[in-house]
């Protein structure tokens, strides 16, 4: 039994005929829309190309990259899929599936046995929704050489990703991604391109990895840190956002916005990728003097 077309009919057909019921709890919609996967893999894949996918469900992203990339490793949770995956994938002799959840999949040794030969690697999913942002950064912060990530996410979820870091659509997710990555989107995917239908639409977003990036940090670690006090409290001033989630006391938060000329009402979520480095390389420098 080969996917031939990613509509509704045949797709159901599949699942049908090897008794699959979806599973809310993996964010699993599946694409039925005949013109996204070959679209979203047009965009990541080539003949050199490794790519990951992440959650491939019945196979219908899969197939595309496959017929465009050197090699597809597909990542998935729901063993029900296998007998799936194992027909619709029958023709495909450059796409293997690991099943396992992938926050706990050691990427890196997956790149070192799976990838060799090919020239660049790049990420393509559609994205289970309750996991989008772990499963980015997860992706972006274990310095796997990544070229570029493209990922269908909630339309919202995108909307933020893309904003500009210091506008109001932005989140800490956002200045987070940044650090690593430019994001920008793609297209925009409706509701009823997938089964069983979801409550909102979907974008896909393409994240290019930097090789160098935007701000210079000392310590990364404590940086991210300073961006989450900024964004967690939203209508509090940036002074007591940082002394709150960092227990640092007002005086030295004031002290150092000061120094760096920002107003001491100005709010955490204005700031941009340059200010938060600022700030957290001047604050890390007060803490250590002490
Ligand atoms: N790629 C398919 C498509 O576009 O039709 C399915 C996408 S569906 C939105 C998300 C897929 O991710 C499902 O197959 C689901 O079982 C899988 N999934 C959910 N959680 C996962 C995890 N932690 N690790 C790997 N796969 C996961």
């Amino acid at each position: 039994m080969i996917l031939e077309l990613a509509n509704k009919k045949s797709v159901k057909n599949i699942l049908e005929k090897k008794g699959f019921a979806f599973k809310k709890s993996l964010g699993q919609n599946f694409l039925v829309d005949s013109t996204v996967a070959p679209k979203m893999a047009e965009c990541s894949a080539d003949k050199n190309t490794g790519v990951l996918e992440i959650g491939p469900g019945a196979g219908v992203l899969t197939r595309e990259l496959s017929r465009r990339a050197k090699k597809v490793v597909a990542i998935e949770l729901d063993e029900s899929l296998r007998p799936i995956l194992r027909d619709t994938l029958k023709d495909c002799e450059n796409a293997e599936v690991i099943f396992g959840d992938v926050l706990k999949t050691d990427l890196k040794a997956v790149f070192r046995e799976r990838f060799s030969g090919c020239e660049r690697i790049t990420v393509c999913a559609n994205l289970p929704y309750y996991i989008t942002s772990p499963v980015i950064m997860k992706l972006l912060e274990s310095e796997l050489p990544i070229e570029r990530v493209t990922v269908m996410v909630q339309k919202e979820a995108a909307d933020r990703i893309c904003a500009k870091v210091g506008s109001r659509a932005a989140g800490a997710v956002t200045a987070a991604i940044n650090y690593y990555a430019q994001a920008e989107p793609l297209f925009f995917v409706p509701k009823n391109s997938f089964l069983p239908e979801p409550k909102v639409d979907s974008e896909v977003i393409n994240l290019k990895i930097r090789t160098m990036p935007p701000v210079e940090v000392a310590d990364r670690e404590f940086f991210f840190r300073i961006v989450n006090a900024c964004f967690m409290l939203r209508r509090k001033t940036a002074v007591n956002s940082i002394s709150n989630a960092m227990n640092i006391d007002k005086k030295t938060v004031k002290q150092v916005l000061s120094e760096l000329g920002i107003n001491e009402t100005a709010r955490g979520e204005t700031f941009d990728m340059k200010t938060l480095a600022a700030i957290s390389g001047e604050l890390k420098k007060c803490l250590q003097k002490r």
